[in-house]
């Protein structure tokens, strides 16, 4: 078999496994077999924590010296929702006109199956003498919670002596061609609740009462009116978004005692956690005064700002790419979070991947000519990296 061949024969069985997250549906069991059979030491690790479901992780390497290059996954998927909206089965695996169609084709799957493809043919190709390290840090839950993944498995990982020096992770970065963007880094994201305490009472005897209304709107207000930051160098600016406004009063004649209004901020590498905070606190007691009786109520938040500095890692992948792609690809720090906000706290992470334009939606979706292009990028940094 040749090698795209083999990222999409992978591909179209790893789309067959219903692995809706946290289940593993099959997938790492199949993961394991492929790896295994290729030589890698393969460990299947199940963690788990009250309060969320026990999910299965992998763990797979070959070679024992450095350099060591993982590549990072998951293989779980958001469901597919309402499966007769699909043209083709969710979990079929099918091939149209040269697309091949199924939840996680994108995410992440197809990426999976292309690190999987590009390093069985290094391996093929170079033996048992290969330099340095290659492993597969592969998750059952991304898609969720996200707490019995990438951050216990990489501990897990320490505990027992592994040392990484590079990752790829294989989030779809792309967003219209194989090539156009690598993410080197990540907004931060917290999530709070602005609370106003008024006094509750009728709203004939208005003198009797607080309306925290008011004093809400007020602070919301000032919380919008002034951004948080002009961007950095390599991130837009922060930005706080209100996504609810909570008094919860059933009826028409009474004053509130109390209203609540939830936001988010994505935030960039001008702020720290505690930074953020301070300024958002600072500006809620300016528009308060001594008048609003107000709090935030934050909630804790794994979700820092990160950026993978440039350097050989970043100059070796974009030269392969701009190779193997025709394409210069921009250096992202946009979208949501990632599991690369835990690994960059054990070395540095680049996330290249698919094309992200069907993430999440009903006929997820990527050409073979996309898989091929990908396992073509993936096998290259292969030969760069331990040249
Ligand atoms: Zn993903």
């Amino acid at each position: 078999m040749n090698k795209p061949a083999d990222a999409l024969a992978l591909a179209r069985e790893l789309l067959r496994c219903p692995s809706v997250t946290p289940a593993e549906g099959g997938a790492l069991s199949l993961l394991e077999g492929v790896l295994k059979d290729a030589g890698l030491g393969v460990r299947r690790v199940t963690f788990s924590e009250p309060g969320s479901a026990p999910v299965e992780n992998l763990y797979a390497r070959i070679g024992s010296a450095a350099p060591h290059l993982v590549f990072a996954g998951h293989t779980d998927v958001v469901p597919p929702g309402d499966g007769a909206a699909w043209s083709h089965p969710a979990f079929g695996g099918e091939i149209v006109d040269g697309t091949l169609y199924g939840r996680g084709a994108v995410d992440m799957k197809g990426a999976i199956a292309c690190a999987v493809a590009a390093t069985l043919d290094y391996l093929a190709a170079t033996g048992v003498k290969q330099k340095g390290s290659i492993s597969f840090l592969i998750t059952g839950d991304e898609e969720s919670v996200a707490v019995n993944g990438t951050v216990k498995l990489l501990k897990w990982a320490a505990e027992r002596g592994e040392v990484f020096d590079h990752c790829l992770l294989g989030e779809p970065s792309n967003v219209a061609a194989v090539g156009d963007t690598i993410k080197v880094g990540r907004r931060g994201s917290l999530n709070a609740t602005l609370v106003v305490i008024g006094k509750q009472g009728h709203v004939a005897y208005p003198e009797r009462a607080e309306n925290p209304v008011r004093g809400l709107v007020a602070l919301m207000s000032a919380l919008m009116a002034e951004p948080l930051d002009r961007g950095s160098e390599n991130f837009g600016p922060s930005n706080l978004e209100f996504t609810s406004i909570d008094i919860g009063n059933p009826v028409v004649n009474l004053i509130p005692g109390e209203a609540r209004a939830r936001f988010n901020v994505r935030f960039n590498d001008c702020h720290s956690q505690a930074s953020l905070k301070a300024l958002i606190e600072q500006r809620a007691q300016a528009a308060a005064g001594k008048h609003v009786r107000w709090r935030i109520d934050w909630e804790p938040s794994n979700a820092d700002a990160f950026l993978t500095k440039p350097g050989a890692f970043i100059d070796l992948v974009v030269g392969v790419i701009k190779e193997m792609t025709g394409r210069q690809p921009e250096l992202s720090t946009t979208g949501g979070t990632s599991d690369a906000r835990f690994i960059k706290n054990y070395c540095p992470v680049l996330e290249f991947g698919l094309v992200g334009q069907t993430m999440h939606q009903v006929d997820e979706r990527t050409t073979i000519d996309d898989l091929i292009t990908l396992t073509a990028v993936y096998r290259k940094i292969l030969d760069r990296y331990f040249a």
